[in-house]
């Protein structure tokens, strides 16, 4: 299986350093990590980032609140989509997409992959679909970015375990090379998506954690602003808790097996581009970087 890093999504909040824990300047840069994989059932994506609908700005998919808090820098080329494209691909190859959680961040490529069978937890398409959701549901959850998908597939926690984690395998019509790991507590229905490659184990563990600091097993640490952004958008802040100590606990025993990283850490980004055979367009850095 050929495995691809891409950064379908760039933010760039006020706070440089006091955000991503690297940038010099006043703002972070704050990559959104998704994976594509080459598998003989096609292409499969793991999140999507934003989509092409988000970017040209039709039908007010995004809310206000977070694109102007985090500063989210819309660029065409940067969709799943243009990657895909420019990696010799149609829209059309994409057969299946994974998706950690529905956050407006994750899911927004979802239309873009007619083709595509939907992989996603019960429970988050659950609390996506809800009449009910809240404040910050309104904000996180935002459904015209999937109300055309017709081919969901969504699974029940629990199952085959997977290093000592509940694990969903056997992915309608994935190998099972490719699982769900449920890590609830950002949302509730969030999961990592663990790929086993040539090289051993990934687990894309989404939003479960926000900074490679946090899982360093002799003292965890975040920057401010991602620990508030966290704080604020915590489903279930215990649970959260324990599953970031799960995966310290992960890596400690398990990390020349597995290379855990999540989402939106730079540096974590950073480091597996470089080892992936492609060159797809780097995440631009932000203005005054
Ligand atoms: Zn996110």
């Amino acid at each position: 299986m050929r495995i691809h890093h891409l950064s379908c999504g760039t933010h760039c909040p006020l706070g440089g350093p006091f955000f991503d824990g690297s940038s010099k300047g006043l703002f972070a840069n704050i990559g959104t990590h998704c994976l594509l994989l080459e598998t003989d059932q096609g292409l499969v994506l793991v999140d999507t980032g934003y989509g092409l609908e988000d970017v040209q700005g039709r039908h007010a998919r995004l809310s206000r609140l977070w694109p102007a808090v985090l500063n989210v820098q819309l660029r065409e080329h940067e969709t799943a989509l243009r990657q895909v494209e420019a990696l010799g691909f149609s829209a059309r190859d994409v057969r299946h997409i994974v998706l950690t959680h529905l956050n407006f961040d994750h899911a927004g490529g979802l239309e873009d992959f007619p083709e595509a069978r939907i992989h996603v937890m019960e429970a988050e398409h659950d609390a996506a679909e809800s009449k009910r959701r809240g404040f910050i549901g309104n904000q996180r959850y935002r459904p015209l970015q999937w109300d055309g998908v017709r081919d969901w597939r969504t699974y029940a926690a629990g199952g085959e375990r997977w290093f000592g984690f509940e694990a969903v395998r056997g992915l309608d019509g994935l190998p099972p090379e490719i699982l769900m790991v449920p890590l609830r507590g950002h949302t509730a229905g969030h999961a990592g998506v663990a790929v086993r490659g040539e090289d051993g184990w990934l687990l894309n563990a989404g939003d479960a954690y926000l900074y490679h600091g946090q899982m360093n097993p002799a003292r965890h640490h975040c920057t401010i602003g991602l620990s508030i952004y966290q704080g604020i958008m915590d489903t279930d802040r215990p649970a959260r808790r324990a599953n970031q100590e799960r995966l310290r606990e992960l890596k400690r025993n398990h990390g020349a097996e597995i290379t855990i990283f999540c989402s939106h850490d730079t540096l974590e980004f950073a480091a597996l581009q470089d080892t992936s055979r492609t060159t797809p367009p780097r995440a631009l850095a932000c203005a005054g970087r």
